[in-house]
């Protein structure tokens, strides 16, 4: 009897993918709508279905198409814009103040469609995408014909397309009812990660996911340092912590997976997780090597990805699958381990299943959709063949094979790209537009990178408004009277405070920037011991130019806000020209002189050693109010027991830079 299909591809090496790796050679493909009738020999396929059109695939490989486990494909437009750095930096730095800045619909919408150019081309039928605007991700990515499962991202900062985390999951809900009868798009929700989400976060998108049924896409374990946390934090690694919360209630697909251990692997196969390993991240941002090997000999379904385009720098799936079986390779010593069959697997069939969506995709098999490509294995770089062993084949794919070496596409029955020739989307058009975009952030960033304030704002990391103070600074050569003078009548004081500050004061080449202030406070109990830690950040502008009789200072500006991020980051991030510490132990009373509300530190600085220094402060508003102020502070100086004609030095910082 004999069966109708719309196409019959014919005279191709058909690497299935199956289970088994079956390969028919030469064998055929029939599809009818957007799905595979048949596969198998040619002869037996050409002798029983009658289609309405033949292809001959030249003898190139018939396979297909692959699936890119993890990205996030609108940061084509952020391809190279902040290279060689460490991922807090690059991430909190760069990437989220940019994207807070220009992501937009139509942004996600560019950078989808020139992503999708680019997947095509190199021969990728299906990715699992994590972005902001994520409706329009798919919009864009069905238009150009691809499937996806397209995450929309929830975390516990404002984020471009919703002002707090509350806001993202109702985006989130509604998305997810409109696309979820799609037949390329598998809508989906993304909470971004352990340590950009809150417990409440990372719950009630798991319970979304559920509720749906629909996969959850987050980051696990991606560094060192996000487990350290983990454990500094809820006391456990970041795989118990996500299972305590119930996150592998849903049907999760985890991205790196870099640091776990065998237990955890336990626990997401147990789970039913799906990992998408991202090779060429992990190396480029220095986060290490995920025990693929452990992960697979687990059973555990592990898909590779190429992660954003701004920390890969490139959507080539042939590099992943290659850098995949060398890592493997050169990290367990072993060069029997992870062999090419095995990566192209990972590259189709069990990156599909990652996805949650193996019965749709990932093999060909009759009954699934028509999701495959023609590669070319006979080019210059790839030749000659031998044909003694099968496997000769995947390894020419995986070892030699280029995404250029891909000649047509066809996603759901439909082609997107033959010979070569790209049938859904115009590129030259999209370059034009990208450049645009490169253009405009460029000068953004150029304007950033001249103010540190800016840079500071940039992070975050500027919530206080400014704040200016009237300040006098003398040293003393023995701090007694002025403990004495402080339980004098006077004066009234309204609380009093002990504690260690560890100072570290970034400079910079021009210094009307003026300087930034990382600052530890240890507090100190009645028992001498450190009761609470606070981190600290201030950019002191420069010294105002106003001064008053006996040299009180109406002082520099002020940005104070919470040190978020750990001193390391600060310094990479600012790239300070020179960089001082000052530790002291610091006597603070808070008293009411004259009516007056002041400030009074009794500093005794240990390194560099210079000896003990009074300060008196006070906050003021206006000129007028300073002029007051002033005159009062060199009284309250006075008082203190401090002669009245002590220099008043402006800052430790200034007094360090006379001692150099
Ligand atoms: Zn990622």
């Amino acid at each position: 009897m004999t069966e109708s299909a719309d196409l019959l591809l014919t005279n191709a090496v058909v690497l299935t993918m199956d289970d088994q790796m079956t390969l028919y050679e030469p064998g055929a493909v029939a599809i009818r709508g957007d799905s595979i009738l048949a596969v198998g020999k040619e002869s037996d396929l050409s002798a029983r279905i009658q289609a309405d059109q033949v292809m001959d695939c030249g003898g190139k490989v018939l396979m297909p198409g692959m699936v890119n486990a993890h990205t996030h494909v609108p940061m084509t437009l952020l391809r190279g814009l902040a290279d060689d750095l460490r991922l807090d930096v690059w991430l909190m730095g760069y990437m989220m103040p940019v994207e807070r800045q220009f992501v937009s619909e139509e942004f996600v919408r560019l950078g989808t469609q020139l992503a999708c150019a680019e997947l095509i081309r190199s021969g990728v039928t299906c990715f699992a995408d994590m972005y902001y605007f994520e409706e329009h991700v798919a919009r864009a990515t069905a238009a150009a014909g691809m499937r996806a499962v397209c995450s929309q991202t929830v975390l516990k900062f404002p984020a471009p397309d919703a002002r707090d985390y509350e806001e993202s999951l109702v985006i989130a809900r509604q998305f997810i009812k409109d696309w979820i009868n799609h037949p390329l798009i598998v809508p989906s929700v993304a909470p971004h990660a352990v340590y950009t989400c809150t417990q409440d976060i990372l719950q009630s998108t798991a319970a979304l996911a559920v509720e749906f049924d629909v996969p959850l896409h987050i980051h696990i374990a991606e560094t060192a340092l996000e487990v350290e946390n983990n454990r500094t934090e809820f006391d456990m690694p970041v795989v118990p912590y996500l299972k305590k919360l119930n996150l592998f209630d849903a049907k999760v697909l985890a991205a790196h997976c870099v640091h776990i251990d065998d237990g955890e692997i336990r626990t997401l196969k147990h789970h039913h997780v799906g990992v998408a390993h991202n090779p060429s991240s992990n190396l480029k941002l220095a986060s290490g090597i995920a025990p693929v090997c452990k992960m697979l000999e687990a059973g555990l379904d592990v898909g590779i990805g190429t992660d954003g385009p701004a920390s890969n720098n490139d959507l080539d799936m042939f590099e992943e699958m290659r850098l995949t079986a060398f890592l493997a390779k050169g990290s367990t010593g072993d060069p029997t381990a992870l062999p090419a069959p095995q990566a192209l697997a990972m590259g189709t069939r069990l990156g599909a299943r990652a996805l949650h969506i193996g019965h749709l995709t990932g093999t060909l098999e009759a009954g699934k959709r028509a999701d495959l490509i023609l590669v070319n294995i006979a080019p210059l770089h790839n030749a000659p063949r031998f044909r003694h062993d099968t496997n000769g084949l995947y390894a020419q794919i995986v070892y030699a094979g280029h995404a250029t070496d891909v000649t047509d596409v066809m996603v759901n029955g439909k082609w997107l790209m033959q010979a070569g020739q790209l049938l859904t989307l115009n590129e030259a058009e999209l370059l034009v537009k990208a450049s645009e975009y490169a253009r405009q952030i460029d000068m953004f960033l150029i304007q950033r990178e001249q103010s540190v304030l800016s840079k500071l704002i940039a992070i975050g990391g500027a919530t206080e408004g400014e704040s200016y103070e009237v300040q006098a600074k003398v040293p003393l050569t023995d701090p007694e009277p002025v403990l004495l003078a402080l339980k004098g009548l006077e004066l009234e004081i309204l609380h009093s405070r002990h504690y260690h500050e560890f100072d570290t004061y970034f400079s910079f080449a021009d210094p009307s920037q003026g300087f930034l202030r990382y600052r530890e406070d240890e507090f100190i109990n009645e028992n001498d011991q450190v009761s609470n830690v606070r981190y600290r950040l201030s950019l002191l502008g420069p010294a105002r130019e106003y001064s008053f009789p006996s040299s009180v200072l109406l002082s520099r500006s002020r940005f104070i806000a919470p040190a978020t991020h750990s001193l390391r980051f600060y310094r990479e991030y600012f790239k300070p020209s020179r960089e001082m510490v000052v530790d002291k132990d610091r006597l603070r009373w808070r008293i009411l002189f004259r009516g007056t509300e002041f400030y009074v530190n009794l500093d005794r600085v240990d390194n560099p050693n210079l000896g003990y220094f009074l300060e008196v402060k006070s906050r003021t508003w206006s000129r007028r109010d300073a002029e007051h102020k002033a005159s009062l502070t060199r009284d309250l100086i006075q008082y203190l027991s401090v002669s009245p004609d002590a220099t008043v030095s402006q800052d430790y910082v200034e007094i360090m830079g006379t001692r150099e």
